[in-house]
């Protein structure tokens, strides 16, 4: 993609960059006397629009809105569970990113380096040393190597000029292992300071586990490149989940908020309610996650009898296969192909399918999808969602055609923005053969 020089840059409402004059935002005083949490960058960013809602109030607005959207759609007998909150709402981020630029300090007369996040709508980069939701260890990272730049001549990436080095930073921390993966994404192949500035890194945090490489020579947006080499540790690190190994890469799909992920697969697989004899099929399944966890079981439960993931992305394909191999799950299966392809094929062939897990992207599923789902008829389907408006245009289709919502539960995966992950299980009425 070209790029426009920083002066003429428009923002998504097709006004230039330059700094506008904002309405006076409440002190910080004002703010923490109602509850709220208070960040000097709020607004500028754009990351969290409701830091400044106290998170009792979050969570009802969550609610609320989460019945509003599916009054139509729910029965007197659907249960409707109280959003699932987190105890402590802030530091949730296990993956951090971070660009690096270079600036002229006019006060210092010197060049120095920023590393933050991008300014709402732009791509200019706000200075940020704290973030209320990114991981604390992370965030000391990311400035530490901000700081050790100058010593080993690394220069930040100019994206006007596609000159410099280093582009950005991601931090990925296991919630529960611990472990520490940075991946240093840099526009030229040859890094000839990697030994000595790795190991000054880890000298300084040695909870890294493992150094990456991530080779990004296009002058694009996107963040990571193709090319990869493992500078320090094994290029991976492992994460438990709901009593499972997961071995996440530096482009590897992993929710970021693992302590609600948790939360959101237990109570998914709760509401599938197995006995150990179904078949399931976990649909959109990533890298397996949803169907691992349901083949083992959640809260002392049995887990399903098979399970047979699909997913379009033959990468989160591969690495649902090792998932599945790591953690000795034999009864598991994963297919990469269209999802709502995959169900056709399914349904004409009359394969049986007891429970139906199906988590899509934010577009929500297709027609050719849910009209097969109706046909194979399994007697539940748990439907996850991190967007409700497609979700509740999907359940009007399934409420049509042959089941009932049972029960509703939301999901607090990303507190104070305004996203919530909703859970909906459908049982089969009527002429139901089982
Ligand atoms: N269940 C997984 C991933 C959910 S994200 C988890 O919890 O980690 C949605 C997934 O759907 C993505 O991995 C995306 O690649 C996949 N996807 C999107 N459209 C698809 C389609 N038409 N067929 C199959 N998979 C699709």
């Amino acid at each position: 993609m070209k790029k426009h020089s920083q002066k003429n840059r428009k923002n998504s409402s097709g006004r230039s960059n330059r700094r506008v004059r904002r309405p006076q935002a409440p002190s910080r005083e004002a703010i923490l006397a109602k509850g709220g949490l208070y960040c000097p960058i709020d607004g500028r960013c754009g990351g969290c629009m409701l830091l400044s809602v106290p998170y009792n109030q979050q969570l009802r607005s969550k609610q609320a809105e989460m019945e509003a959207l599916f009054a139509d759609l729910l029965d007197g007998d659907t249960c409707i569970r109280p959003i699932v909150g987190m105890k402590d709402p802030r530091h949730y981020r296990n993956k951090v990113v971070s660009p690096y630029v270079g600036v002229y300090d006019k006060k210092a007369r010197r060049r120095r380096v920023l590393c933050g996040m991008y300014e709402r709508g732009t791509h200019r980069v706000i200075d940020s040393r704290e973030c209320l939701i990114e991981n604390q260890e992370a965030k000391r990272i990311i400035l530490a190597i901000r700081d050790l730049m100058p010593k080993f001549g690394i220069a930040p990436y100019d994206e006007d000029a596609d000159t410099g080095f280093l582009r950005h930073v991601q931090v990925r921390v296991g919630h529960a292992s611990g472990e520490v993966m940075v991946t240093l994404v840099t526009r030229e192949d040859t890094f000839p300071a990697s030994k000595a500035f790795v190991r000054a890194l880890i000298k300084m945090y040695p909870s890294i586990t493992t150094v990456v490489q991530n080779v990004n020579t296009r002058q694009t947006n996107v963040i990571m490149g193709d090319k990869e080499r493992t500078l320090y540790g094994p290029g991976f690190i492992l994460d438990s989940l709901c009593g499972l190994s997961f071995r996440i890469s530096s482009k590897s799909f992993y929710q970021v908020n693992v302590e609600q992920t948790e939360a959101l697969y237990t109570r998914a697989v709760e509401m599938a309610r197995l006995t150990g004899a179904e078949t399931v099929m976990d649909a959109y399944c990533g890298t397996g996650t949803i169907g691992l966890v349901a083949a083992r079981g959640v809260s002392g439960g049995p887990g399903a009898a098979r399970v047979i993931g699909v997913e379009e992305r033959p990468d989160a394909v591969a690495d649902a296969r090792n998932n599945a191999r790591h953690n000795g799950v034999a009864a598991a299966e994963f297919v990469a192909d269209d999802a709502g392809a995959f169900m056709r094929t399914l349904a004409a062939r009359g394969e049986e399918l007891d429970v139906l897990l199906m988590d899509p992207p934010r577009s929500g599923s297709t027609p050719d999808f849910l009209k097969a789902a109706c046909t194979l008829a399994p007697h539940r389907i748990v439907y996850i969602s991190c967007n409700p408006k497609t979700q509740a245009r999907d359940a009007e289709y399934l409420v049509a055609h042959g089941y009932r919502i049972d029960e509703m539960q939301p999901v607090d995966m990303f507190p104070h923005t305004p996203h919530t992950e909703n859970i909906l299980s459908f049982e089969r009425v009527g002429n139901s053969s089982r």
